[in-house]
């Protein structure tokens, strides 16, 4: 089976980030479903303008996940790779975060994986094939002040990686994550200037990344002949953190 024609689902894939991965993958020939949350008016808008079909679910509820891969299977065909892109912040210091904050960000970026993996991984075994990317982040490896509950989600992300990569490799599926740095996308613009231009300072590439960039690693991991990459993590931050 030739890449053209596979179905590949994005979560969060109407903006920032995912927006630019749903576009490549569709270039690439695959038909793409990208997820959203509740942003309608701009869901519509990236439908509008790039064609691709959008799936309203919350990647932090199960049931809502299983439900939504079994619509788009009967409406593009069997899931061969999922993009676990979907992710939210909610930062403050220890002192100001509360349960609700640290809940929510594990259960959207952590437990979002889970559940969109659990949800197309029986499928994949069946076909003997499947991509699976989990975009992790550079403060999941480095850490960062004031963001306990998302470093914490997205570390766990790359564990999540490497041990279902060994569950999947017998079975020609192929898991891997990638660690963007810091991307200009409405995530990155919620920072506040004086922050972020002492964070771009330290970036020795010297500028944020383009969502673009992200997207054209994930093209390479999910591509037919990646079938060797799997459990790795692919740093995508302008030389700012190297691990
Ligand atoms: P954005 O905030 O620009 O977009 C987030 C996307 O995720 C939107 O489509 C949003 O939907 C969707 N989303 C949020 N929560 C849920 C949910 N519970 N269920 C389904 N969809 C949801 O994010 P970015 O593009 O900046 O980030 C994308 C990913 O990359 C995230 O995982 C982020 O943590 C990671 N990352 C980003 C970096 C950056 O610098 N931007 C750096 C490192 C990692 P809706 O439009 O409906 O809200």
């Amino acid at each position: 089976m030739s890449t053209k024609g596979r179905v590949a689902v994005v979560t969060g894939g109407t903006r920032g980030i995912g927006a630019a991965i749903s576009i490549k993958l569709k270039e690439a020939g695959y038909a793409v479903a990208a997820n959203y949350a509740g942003n309608d008016e701009r869901a519509n808008q990236f439908k509008s303008v790039t064609g691709i079909s959008i799936h309203k679910f919350d990647v932090a509820d199960y049931e809502a996940c299983v439900a939504a891969c079994t619509r788009i299977t009967a409406e593009l065909g069997p899931i061969a790779v999922l993009v676990n892109n979907a992710g939210i912040t909610r930062d403050a210091t220890m002192s100001k975060l509360n349960h609700d904050m640290w809940q929510e960000v594990l259960d959207t970026n952590l437990g979002g994986c889970f559940n969109m993996a659990k949800a197309v991984w029986d499928g994949m075994r069946e076909r003997n094939f499947g991509r699976i990317v989990n975009i992790g982040s550079i403060n999941g490896q480095a850490g960062q002040y004031g963001q306990v509950n998302y470093a914490a989600a997205k570390s766990g992300i790359h564990g999540f990686t490497k041990a279902l990569a060994q569950e999947g490799a017998p079975k020609g599926i192929t898991v891997n994550a990638i660690a963007p740095g810091y991307i200009d996308t409405d995530m990155v613009a919620a920072v506040p200037k004086p922050v972020l231009d002492k964070i771009v300072a330290r970036i020795p590439v010297g500028r944020l990344g383009k969502a673009d960039e992200i997207a054209r690693g994930v093209l390479f991991l999910v591509a037919d002949d990646g079938g060797f990459i799997t459990g790795s993590t692919l740093s995508i931050n302008g030389g700012q953190h190297m691990y």
